[in-house]
């Protein structure tokens, strides 16, 4: 059995997973973890093998030292990376910009384009590229994949991915919705044709990726056509601790009014606001808690949070004129049976109908929760990025 290693650099994590790309979407992976703190005074590393889960402890100065503990954790524990067969590493990349429109060898030359692409994602690329420099230097004769956020959303149409902005500025700074989520909103779409029993190229449908960051996308015969994403992950539906669209108005307010920098706004809008910016927390299930316990904050977060999602879904049921499935996944909409049946609430007279007792069901693999006499079909898909990425990279490096 052969496995692809799957790698996602963050600027002070990596997350890895050793994933056969043969296995389903409800198996766990081979071996799994995360490398955290990078920088910092200390750091660890978590490793879950078989069941069990082992931790090690130590400053972690780069990616480079952190890749390597985390090998070392897995050879100690019987999954190293040398006493097992793997056929190429993917990288999770989260800017493709206009290049890179599906999954791709990581080159030289295209490492080098990943580059260039940092101007659009300047948390985002360079610690991705860290992540991949240092996985080539550690196993240089294994094929590397990169697959990209963005990709999937290259088939935006021009009036959904371009702004009313002027367009020689926007031309000059690549100034237009690019979107994020792909590989998850594609994943999850394309389990729902054999769900519908319908061929792929006739579906309509909108998937709603609710997890700390969330998202929704509309999409017609397996293009997308709209997502709720733009230029950056900041956009669209309310989100964990990012306050999704406002009024580009607001920051220059904040500016002049309250004397705060590009970067303190630029934080208050990705780190403190949200849900968390108005509950104080943005875990799904302790918001919960706190609106059984009557906490007028919670509920007001949720209530935002609900009613944003709802204005992207009534958009998304008219930009496709016909609706056949909306899908909910990730952390929020796969577990939470709260948020899906608010987010349909009301809407029979455009054929939704939640069957409620569907909706109780436990997050078990692709499942339907609409009512049989719901024109439109409602599902929850969980999604499995991880097994995406691995498919992606097994399939490249099998045809390099
Ligand atoms: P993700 O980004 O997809 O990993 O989703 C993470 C988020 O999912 C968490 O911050 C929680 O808000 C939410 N979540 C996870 N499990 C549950 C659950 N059982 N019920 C409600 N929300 C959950």
């Amino acid at each position: 059995m052969s496995y692809s290693l799957v790698l996602n650099s963050g600027s002070s994590s990596i997350k890895f997973q050793l994933v056969d790309p043969a296995s389903h979407a409800q198996d766990e992976p081979f071996a799994s973890g995360l490398v955290e703190q990078i920088g910092e005074d200390s750091g660890r590393v978590t490793l879950k093998h078989q069941g069990d889960k082992h931790v090690v402890e130590a400053p972690i100065p780069d990616h480079s030292v952190g890749l390597k503990l985390a090998f070392d954790l897995m050879r100690e524990h019987g999954c190293g990376i040398e006493d097992v067969d793997i056929s190429a590493v993917g990288h999770r990349v989260v800017h493709g910009g206009l290049v890179f429109s599906q999954p791709v060898i990581l080159t030289d030359e295209v490492i080098s384009m990943v580059r260039d692409l940092i101007p659009l994602a300047p948390l985002h690329n360079p610690a991705n590229i860290d992540g991949i420099e240092v996985a080539q230097s550690l196993l240089p004769d294994i094929p590397h994949v990169g697959v990209f956020d963005t990709g999937f959303f290259h088939s935006l149409p021009p009036a959904a991915a371009l702004y009313a902005i002027n367009n020689e500025v926007a031309g000059e700074y690549g100034v237009r919705r690019y979107g994020f989520h792909g590989t998850s909103h594609e994943y999850v779409s394309q389990h729902v044709p054999a769900l519908l029993d319908k061929p792929a190229d006739v579906v309509n449908q909108i998937t709603l990726h609710l997890g700390n960051g969330a998202s929704c996308a509309a999409i017609r015969g397996g293009l997308a056509i709209d997502t709720s994403m733009g230029l950056t992950p900041l956009a669209g539906l309310v989100m964990g601790t990012r306050s999704g669209d406002i009024d580009p108005g607001i920051v220059f307010h904040l500016a002049r009014q309250a004397n705060m920098s590009i970067d303190e706004i630029d934080e208050l809008l990705n780190r403190k606001s949200g849900v968390k910016g108005i509950a104080g927390v943005n875990d799904f299930r302790v918001l919960r808690e706190r609106i059984e316990e009557g906490d007028d904050d919670a509920w007001l977060a949720y209530n935002i949070y609900i009613h944003q999602l709802r204005r992207y879904i009534g958009s998304y049921m008219v930009a496709l004129g016909r609706v056949d499935a909306i899908t909910f996944t990730a952390g929020v909409g796969e577990n939470d049976k709260f948020v899906r049946a608010d987010a349909l609430e009301n809407l029979e007279w455009f054929g939704i109908k939640i069957d409620p007792e569907r909706n109780e069901l436990p997050n078990d693999g692709p499942r339907e929760i609409s009512a049989d006499d719901s024109q439109v079909k409602v599902f929850v898909v969980p999604t499995n990025e991880e097994l995406a990425i691995a498919r992606y990279a097994d399939q490249l490096a099998k045809n390099s």
